[in-house]
């Protein structure tokens, strides 16, 4: 069990505390209770005094882990474009650009240029000290002519200039949620895609915050696709709404909500994909009726042998004969693939082998065969993804079979629940 308090509440009983145990070794102990509770002295025996520090206590802890991951910043930043020589920004109105040291400039409605030179950042005649700012007086800015809630932050790293969107996490989600997911699904579907690209996301912050970087999250598959104003649609910020500030949590903490388009009839265990270590009980793996009538159920394609064997120059590989799978999970997935050319065997998980080939034409390594005839490899398999966590096209179908987020989010990640989270 566990609760969840805003920071400053969490912040009192720290307060609290501190000042009754500090208190237990001074005269003062029952004045400071009595100034707590209008309680008589006399009922804080010992026995109820001590049981009352210990509630406290017990109360406290308890939201030192939980307090933790509820409450979260507000504010995402977001890498839209990176290490590139120049770029346009602009806006239908007034917009501000002010620098490192200070200096601010105003401009009028349109589009001005800005590069990288060796003293800074150069903005038409004014040569700037990054990172700057550039605010919108209406709330729009655009980038490359595209537009963006919030505000840009311009870095530079070496030559090169990268363009950060910073912005509200749920404006972030409404650039999101169109890319993720297909507008014209089912509210419910939509509601549940809201919560675990929200959980997503704060689970998420920093995950580019290396020095070179410094970003929470980049726009592209990597993290979540992002495109901003341009991709919002009524259907998503509808969905996002009527699940603001809602959160997946399991055991207290935020559920690490992974999810994919189409798991081909079974979820899997995280440990086959990315060598986890511990797999959190709702990410175990189970068996899915809901997505095989999907256009992504069954696939199949063929690769030409000498891209695959470019693709995998690094190993010593020659002319490759026969690739075989080595292992399957127990939901049938591939664990390792054998792949046999003229200067000897090479071994390589399935999953990898996916991603460095092309993980477009290969849509995942549940594979039901790989065949050759000499020239090109001819792959058939079953759904589109990694498989792991919310099956995206399974979501879809309990959607529109009458089930409510709260029942998808619970089938794909059993024993969550969905909780509000305070942002700071
Ligand atoms: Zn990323
Ligand atoms: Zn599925």
């Amino acid at each position: 069990m566990s609760f969840f308090v805003p920071r400053t509440m969490n912040n009192f009983l720290s307060f609290l505390l501190l000042l009754i145990i500090k208190s237990f070794f001074t005269k003062c102990t029952y004045k400071i209770i009595k100034t707590f509770s209008k309680i008589s002295a006399k009922c804080f025996n010992t026995t109820v005094y001590r049981l009352f520090i210990i509630l406290l206590i017990l109360f406290k802890y308890n939201n030192l882990y939980a307090g933790e991951a509820n409450a979260t910043k507000k504010i995402m930043n977001v890498g839209i474009i990176l290490n590139t020589a120049t770029f346009t920004t602009g806006s239908s109105e007034d917009f501000f650009v002010s620098d490192a040291s200070s200096k601010k400039l105003k401009f009028t409605k349109g589009n001005v240029k800005i590069s990288c030179s060796e003293k800074g950042v150069c903005l038409e005649k004014y040569i700037l000290s990054p990172p700057l700012k550039i605010e919108p007086l209406n709330g729009i800015i655009f980038a490359d002519s595209k537009p963006y809630r919030g505000h840009l932050i311009v870095k530079k790293t070496g030559n090169k200039i990268s363009i950060i969107n910073v912005l509200h996490i749920e404006d972030y989600l409404r650039g999101v949620l169109p890319r993720e997911a297909g507008s014209d699904w089912d509210i419910e579907a939509l509601k549940t895609q809201a919560i675990v690209s929200r959980t997503y996301s704060i689970a998420n912050f920093n995950k580019h915050s290396n020095s070179d970087q410094g970003f929470d999250v980049c726009s592209t598959t990597h993290c979540q696709v992002y495109g901003g104003v341009e991709v919002e649609v009524d259907s998503c910020n509808k969905a996002i709404l009527e699940t603001q500030y809602e959160v997946l949590v399991y055991d207290g903490k935020l559920a690490q909500t992974v999810f994919h388009a189409n798991c081909g009839g079974h979820t899997e265990n995280p440990k086959y994909i990315w060598n986890w270590k511990y797999t959190p009980p709702y990410l175990k793996g189970l068996k899915c009726d809901y997505c095989h009538d999907s256009p992504h159920a069954k696939w199949e394609s063929s690769i030409d042998e000498i891209l695959i064997r470019k693709k995998l120059s690094d190993n010593n590989i020659e002319k490759i004969k026969n690739i075989k799978i080595k292992g399957k999970t127990s939901t049938g997935t591939a664990k390792e693939l054998e792949i046999l050319h003229s200067n000897g065997k090479f071994l390589i998980n399935a999953y990898k082998f996916r991603l460095i080939i092309d993980a477009w034409q290969i849509k995942s390594h549940n594979f039901n065969s790989i065949k050759t005839d000499g020239n090109k490899f001819y792959f058939k398999g079953n759904g589109w993804g990694h498989k792991v966590g919310l099956c995206q096209w399974g979501a879809k179908n309990m959607a529109k079979k009458g089930k409510t987020y709260k029942q998808i989010l619970n089938y794909y990640y059993p024993g969550t629940k969905v909780e509000k989270i305070t942002y700071e």
